[in-house]
Formats: C-alpha cells, structure tokens, sequence
C-alpha cells in the first residue's frame, strides 16, 4: 500500500485537508500535538466562500444546524451609530455566492471536523520536533521518540509552524500591536437591543479599534469581537482571561447600542494578535504548507479558516489531478493559492474591508472546487 500523506497539524485546515483528501482517494494521517482535542476558542465566523469550500467536504447540513446565519453584514460609525454599508447575507448570500455566511462556536467547527475525519487518521500526542525528506519519502520524528514515513508532508500547524521553521528557518511572526476581546452574551439578556441576527461592525476613532458582533450558536449566544491597538500585552492564547472592566472602559466612547452589549458581558478572554508578510514560496520538494503557517492574517476580514479550508480543498484537486508526481502537485497548488492568500492578507492588514460599501464578490465569490488550478486565477 502507498505511503499516506501526512498532515503536522488537526486544526481546522488539517482536518479539512485529511477530508479532502481522503475523498480524493489518498491515505492520510493527522499529526496533532495536543493529547486530546478540547472546545477552545469562541467564534468563527464564516463567509460563503469557507462555507461553500466546506459543503463540499460533506458538513454543511451540520454547520448550518449549529451555526446562525446573518440577515446583513452592517458597517456603523463608533460614535452616531451612522450605517456607512449593507450588505444582504443569508438568503441572498446564497442565490449569489452559492453558500451562506455561518457564525458558529468554533469548537462546533472542529467538532463536525472530526467527527468527518477518517477513521483512524487523527494521531493525538504528536508534536513535530524535526522532519527529513529522503527519495523515496519524508520521515517525520516526534518529541515522543516515533517516528513515520510518509509520502509527503502538509505542515498544518498554524503560525508558529514547525514544518515552517524545518523548510525555511526561525522566524518569529510579528506583533501586530493590536489586541483582541472576545465574549458571549446569551440572547435572552439582550434581547430588547436591536440588530441582534445581523452581522453589525462598529468602526472605531483609530484604525484598529472596532467593536463586531453577531449571533452563535443557532442564534442563541450573540458574539462580541472587539480590538484595539495595545502596545503593552502580547499574550497570545485562546483561553487567557481579560478584564470586563477594561473592556468597558476601552469603548466608553463608543455608541450605547454597541455599549449594552459589553455591560451585558460576565467574562471576556483577551488575546494579542500577530502576523506575518506573506510568503513567496510555501513549500520544497515533498513538503508544503497550508494556513497559518503559510498566511497567518489579522482578523480583519475574518477570512484566516476560509483560507485555510479553500486551500485544503485546492491542494486536494491538485493532488488528485495530478497522480503519482506528488511533488509537482504540491506546487501546482502553492501556485494556485499564494496570489489570493498574499492579496487577502495585506488586505486584512490593511482593515477597510466593506467600511463604506464595496463589491464582496473576488472573496465571498470564489469556488475552490471549481476555480482554475493557475496560478493566480479567480483571485
Ligand atoms: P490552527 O488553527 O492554528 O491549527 C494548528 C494546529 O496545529 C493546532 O491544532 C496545533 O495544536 C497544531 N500544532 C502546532 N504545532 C504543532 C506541532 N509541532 N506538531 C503537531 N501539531 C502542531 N478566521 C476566520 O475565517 N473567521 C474568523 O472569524 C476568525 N476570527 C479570528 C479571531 C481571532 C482572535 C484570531 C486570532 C483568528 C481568527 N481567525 C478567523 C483566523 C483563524 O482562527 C485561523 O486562520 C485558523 O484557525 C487557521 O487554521 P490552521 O488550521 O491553519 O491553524
């Protein structure tokens, strides 16, 4: 039997990536370091590109049961509460991009991940240490002493990659000097403020300040993401506690409509947020990259798991069309990605996506199941 390809990494975009090509008819096997999977993290909030990548990895019934769908993506001034865009999600989103815009819990999305992962294929405990490519395959060594040989490599382990660091040196990502609080708010507490089912963006006085919330968890939860530039804290966790107090304190200025909703919170969990430049070439030889290894991104246009699950799916119609030759498989699809994943990056830095109106349609509207594996094509 044929060496399975392995995948450093059970994150969202390597268990979409082990989906993916499993339904292409390769072996996979999932290396992921924690020693079991726990429900981290809050929100995800998926446009209709992720969402469409992910229906056809066969989840889509289950993410749409879990998750609430927004009527509008609305931009609002911090101060006037004056709207300065709208855009029609839910239904419309999916007569135009072909899939809606899910909110969900994102432990609801690793979840149905790996409840869809093949059988067998998720190896727990496996933290990559080193890796080395020999002609006929890559052996990875682990911080518990095994080793495995497989036929090629997708380094799936977020910003702090290994594989990363092994292709191509240390490297630390980059403080971005902005931080990020997250809370949740059950709906019942807030349920006489308005614009609750929409996705609503308050933009702040500086450019990174800003205030979005939505609903999860079918509707029942409603979500609060708010940043600001902070200088002096650069934790970097999902689950590091912050102050409600802060919290209130820091958008005081803000509209009281978007300020009811941080009285309304009891917990908050506070994280700093760091990237990277984007990266000209993601892989060597039997070994590539996927994600936050490759495209760490600002939130900004809440696109780092859409990229992330486009590219699985990308790299596994480029591994199937491309047979035995999997090396030039994997460049075919490093090609493919990069000029999308660079574009939206800088993008994301940049944070003025749909401030005042704009056309969605070059991200919410790319297919990754259909769009030509050339490079640069459908970006
Ligand atoms: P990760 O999710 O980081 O997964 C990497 C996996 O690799 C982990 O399971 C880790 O344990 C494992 N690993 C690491 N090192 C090793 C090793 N040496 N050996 C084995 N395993 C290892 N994106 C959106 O699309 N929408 C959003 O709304 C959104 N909101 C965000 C909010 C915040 C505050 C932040 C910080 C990010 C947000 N993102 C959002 C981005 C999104 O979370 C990431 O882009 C996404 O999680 C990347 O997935 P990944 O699988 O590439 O990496």
């Amino acid at each position: 039997m044929s060496l399975p390809i392995g995948i450093v990494g059970g994150g969202i975009g390597g268990l979409a990536a082990a989906i993916a090509l499993h339904r292409a008819g390769r072996p996979v096997v999932v290396f992921e370091q924690a020693r079991q999977f726990s429900r981290v993290g809050a929100d995800i909030n998926l446009t209709p590109n992720a969402v469409r990548a992910l229906d056809g990895l066969g989840i889509g019934a289950e993410l749409r049961r879990l998750g609430a769908r927004p009527t509008h993506r609305v931009s609002r001034n911090y101060d006037t509460a004056e709207e300065t865009s709208r855009l029609a999600m839910s239904g419309t989103a999916e007569e135009r991009y072909g899939a809606p815009q899910l909110t969900l819990h994102r432990a609801d999305l690793l979840a149905t991940l790996e409840a869809a992962a093949p059988a067998g294929s998720v190896r727990l405990g496996k933290r990559l240490a080193g890796m080395s490519e020999a002609a006929e395959g890559v052996t990875l060594t682990f911080e518990d002493g095994t080793s495995e040989k497989v036929a090629a490599v997708v380094g799936a382990d977020g910003i702090h990659s290994a594989v990363r660091r092994a292709l191509f040196g240390a490297e630390a990502p980059r403080f971005t000097g902005v931080v990020a609080y997250r809370a949740v708010v059950p709906r019942e507490r807030v349920a006489h403020l308005p614009d609750l089912d929409m996705f609503t963006k308050w933009w702040g006085p500086s450019p990174q300040s800003q205030i979005v919330t939505f609903p999860i968890s079918a509707g029942r939860e409603i979500f609060i993401f708010a940043t600001t530039p902070q200088d002096s804290w650069r934790h970097e966790s999902w689950t590091m506690p912050g102050s409600v107090e802060e919290l209130r304190a820091e958008y005081a200025a803000f509209h009281p409509q978007a300020r009811a909703l941080l009285e309304a919170c009891d917990a908050v969990l506070k994280t700093a947020l760091y990237e990277r430049d984007p990266m000209p070439a993601w892989g060597r030889g039997a070994v590539t990259l996927m994600g936050d290894a490759c495209h760490p991104m600002l939130p900004f246009m809440a696109q780092g798991a859409g990229m992330a699950v486009e590219d699985a799916v990308v790299l596994a119609r480029c591994v199937s069309e491309g047979g035995e030759d999997i090396v030039a498989s994997l460049r075919r699809y490093e090609a493919a990605r990069q000029p999308r994943t660079a574009q939206i990056q800088l993008g994301s830095r940049g944070n003025a996506w749909l401030r005042a109106g704009g056309n969605a349609d070059w991200v919410y509207g790319y297919d990754s199941w259909v769009v030509p594996l050339t490079p640069g094509q459908g970006t």
